[in-house]
């Protein structure tokens, strides 16, 4: 089986996190779908949608309930079959935008709408797969919740020559893409086929981090039975955080540089998660909608483990499902410990941005003063200089941070963990990037 994997490759940045993925051997158990799913109609990056629906109205699983005309967006779907009994505003809990949301109370029946008749896939061209993708309302589900469609429409005129499978997962606790890898990996490389054929790039690489040695062995395998080796390439990635991050793994992976302010298109690559390209398959193949998707839930709960949730289901109920959390939670997070952001209530329902539930207890710390060692510049994998962000925030001088290319910062965390003096220099990012988009807004 010599050939496809390459050489294990690294990159001098990034922090070495302990290694902390006790769920990564729970297989996925599927959650008893919600009694009610509250479904908000703004879960990806872009535009909310309009409700298609109203008070009253009997919905199948799968039947859409909500889309946009604008280009960026994505539709959405009921994820139960049930009655649209009323709607409410929240605040989505990853987008932290307040939005309104559909509530449906499930009949009991998961009734689905018909999916359309199986297609001639090999016969799809390239539009008609896009099309596909939009209309399943697939959004990039490492965390971004970038609608797909766009992702796979580059602008004419940009070659996309390299296609990467993200399957790094680099933030701890989370192991939902290691597990529909082992799980689905078949149904993976058929939704990469899709992506190949939209592409039709020159080298398909899977990055798997070096934590996952048993997905790198069965996607090797993989591909080898189903004699897509002639394509695609594994590479191993040493265990490293923020690996998994697009730029990063382009540089590491083709050794070319995505400029600051472009995009991974600018350089001719792709990345895509391993969740986006299974959803793809299930919408494709299988004519079924995005209305669920694998969420880790972990840390201190009593049952920690890997569930496929439908959308709209209130995070209570899949702690619940786990036992419950342990006496000594103070936070629950949607994410990973790095990335992820804090839920305060939980009547939140589970959205498409939901990877990871994380119970965990914070002990609060005390910022100090930068004592200047550079761990943060070490750690920083985009080249920024992360201690000038904290200065410059703390004299209100956004323009610095601008000049200094903040918008680069893809905001992984990985130079607060580094930083002795237990600066959040997220935070402080965080409050800089807000400062310039409303700048930005009040000259449009
Ligand atoms: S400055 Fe941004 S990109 Fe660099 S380490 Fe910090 S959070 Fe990550
Ligand atoms: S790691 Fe913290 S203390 Fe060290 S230079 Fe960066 S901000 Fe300052």
């Amino acid at each position: 089986m010599a050939g496809i994997i390459l050489k294990k490759r690294s990159t001098p940045h990034g922090v070495k996190i302990p290694e902390s993925k006790p769920t990564g051997n729970k297989p996925i158990e599927t959650l008893p779908f919600p009694k009610k799913a509250i479904v908000p109609l703004h879960q990806n990056l872009g535009v909310p949608c309009e409700p298609l629906v109203k008070k009253g109205d009997s919905v199948k699983t799968g039947e859409k309930i909500g889309d946009s005309e604008s280009y960026v967006s994505a539709p959405i779907h009921s994820p139960i079959s049930g009655e649209v009994t009323g709607f409410t505003k929240l605040i989505g809990p990853t987008t932290g935008r307040l939005t309104d949301a559909i509530i449906i109370t499930a009949d009991g029946r998961n009734t689905w709408e018909e999916p359309e008749a199986a297609k001639d896939i090999a016969a799809l061209s390239r539009d008609e797969i896009i099309a596909l993708v939009r209309e399943a309302g697939i959004v990039g589900l490492g965390g971004a919740t970038f609608p797909s469609h766009i992702k796979l429409s580059p602008p004419e005129g940009k070659k996309i020559d390299t296609l990467i499978l993200n399957g790094c997962e680099c933030e701890p606790f989370i192991t939902s893409d290691h597990r529909i890898m082992l799980e689905y990996g078949e149904k993976i490389l058929l939704g990469l086929g899709l992506s190949k054929k939209v592409f039709k790039p020159d080298r398909i690489y899977i990055a798997i981090e070096d934590n996952k040695q048993d997905a790198i062995d069965h996607m090797e395998e993989l591909v080898m039975e189903m004699g897509l080796d002639r394509n695609i390439r594994i590479v191993p990635l040493k265990s490293k955080y923020p690996m998994g991050g697009e730029k990063i793994l382009i540089k590491v992976i083709t050794g070319r540089e995505v400029p600051s302010g472009g995009l991974p298109l600018d350089v001719g690559a792709v990345v895509q998660s391993i969740s986006t390209v299974k959803a793809m398959y299930d919408a494709i193949f299988d004519g079924k909608p995005l209305i669920e998707r694998v969420v880790t839930v972990t840390g201190l709960v009593e049952r920690p483990g890997n569930l496929c949730v439908r959308f709209g289901t209130p995070l209570r109920e899949v702690i619940d499902y786990c036992g419950g959390i342990k006496k000594n939670v103070n936070e629950i997070l949607l994410g990973g410990p790095m990335m992820g952001t804090s839920c305060f209530d939980l009547d939140f329902p589970v959205t498409k941005g939901v990877n990871c539930i994380l119970a965990k207890e914070s002990t609060p710390v005390k910022e100090e003063n930068c004592i200047r060692c550079g761990r943060c510049l070490d750690a920083c994998s985009m080249d920024l200089i992360p201690t000038n962000f904290v200065k410059y925030v703390k004299n209100h001088d956004y323009a610095a941070c601008k000049k200094a290319s903040i918008a680069d910062c893809i905001e992984c965390g990985a130079c607060a963990y580094s930083c002795p003096a237990h600066i959040p220099i997220v935070e402080y990012i965080k409050i800089a990037k807000g400062e310039l988009a409303n700048k930005k807004r009040i000259k449009k």
